[in-house]
């Protein structure tokens, strides 16, 4: 039963079981059931992530509220109309956002310290910054030392994960604000394996991804095949973790897949025993990732047509010439 307009405040194990409790939000009115099995989808784009700018409460003073938001608010670039903005990220979240205000603003900052990002194509009113040093009352300083005005400024520094409604009993908790532990396959709770977290992965294709981990974990509770011993998933968990270490990933980046998206899947077909996802869709989603990296704002204007399993084309839209096969 799909149970809409309801918040889960607590998720807690007891006696084998797991015990929900929930709040129908139009009345309020408090519900608590038991289940053999959770899956737990809240998404992680919704509780902004801001970490200190020195002055920025001397630039915000006597300003409006909305002179300095989070892109958890941004709606829309008419807010920015002749505006000298500055965006400080350089994530999905900054990059598209930025292409978004330049239709309307002066002139748009982007302060990050994403060096591939220096060679994409971005429109000529954005400019790259390096990371900021302080604000003013009326601007920034930069880390090269140099300095602007700024009107407007908008906070592109992500999200945190949150699992507040978890009990602690349920044995999971999130590390660094962004990783949720200790899980194995980043998917499946070891200290109660019928709890299960769909779409911690990010920088990813997400789609084909979480419908591909809700597939292994229908077929582990349903019996269809067996997980590790919990000592193993550990095991697993903990070589991961060192691996990240060693490469001096910080925690919070450890659901980021990126690179790492074909064996990732692997492991989870492997573990789940299912049919692999046609070879085309990686094809498709790495050609997208590639023509982004080149133009920014032209990269949406290419479509895919299907040829078979392994093989598609790419047009470019308002071209009956360009076709490339893949
Ligand atoms: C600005 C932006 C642009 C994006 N663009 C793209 C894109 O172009 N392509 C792409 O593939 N992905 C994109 N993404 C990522 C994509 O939106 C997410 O990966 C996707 O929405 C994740 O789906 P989800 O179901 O896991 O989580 P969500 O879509 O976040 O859904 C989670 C749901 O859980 C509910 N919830 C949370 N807590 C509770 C609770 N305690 N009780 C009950 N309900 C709860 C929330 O209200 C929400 O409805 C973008 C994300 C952002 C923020």
């Amino acid at each position: 039963m799909l149970q809409f307009e309801t918040c889960v405040t607590n998720v807690s194990r007891s006696d084998e079981e797991w015990i929900v409790t929930s709040c129908y939000l139009p009345t309020q009115e408090i519900h608590t059931e038991k289940y053999d099995a959770v899956f737990v989808c809240n998404g992680h784009y919704s509780i902004p992530e801001v970490p200190k700018f020195p002055g920025l409460e001397v630039f915000k003073k006597n300003k409006p509220d909305d002179v300095v938001i989070h892109t958890v608010k941004y709606r829309s670039p008419l807010h920015y109309n002749d505006k000298i903005v500055l965006i400080i990220g350089g994530g999905p979240s900054a990059q598209d956002i930025s292409i978004d205000i330049a239709s309307e603003a002066k002139l748009v900052y982007i302060s990050h310290h994403v060096n591939v990002l220096l060679s994409v194509k971005f429109p000529d009113n954005i400019v790259h910054k390096p990371d900021i040093e302080y604000f003013t009352e009326d601007g920034a300083v930069f880390t090269d030392g140099s300095s602007s005005h700024i009107d407007r400024v908008l906070l592109a520094t992500g999200y945190r994960y949150n699992l507040d409604f978890l009990d602690d009993s349920c044995g999971v908790w999130v590390e660094d604000y962004g990783y949720v532990t200790p899980l194995y396959k980043q998917l499946i709770n070891i200290s109660q394996p019928t709890m299960a977290f769909i779409g911690l992965p990010f920088r990813t294709f997400i789609f084909p991804l979480f419908e591909t981990q809700v597939k292994c974990m229908i077929k582990i509770l349903s019996g269809k095949v067996s997980l590790p011993d919990r000592g193993e998933m550990y095991k697993d968990r903990r070589k991961e973790e060192e691996n990240g270490k060693s490469k001096g990933i910080p925690k919070r980046k450890y659901h980021n897949l990126a690179s790492r998206v074909r064996q990732y899947m692997n492991e989870l077909y492997e573990l789940g025993k299912l049919e692999p996802l046609e070879e085309v869709i990686f094809g498709i989603y790495e050609k997208t990732m590639a023509l982004r990296k080149i133009d920014l704002v032209d990269y949406r204007n290419h479509k895919f047509r299907i040829k078979d399993s392994e093989s598609f084309e790419v047009f470019h839209v308002g071209q009956s010439v360009g076709k490339t096969q893949c």
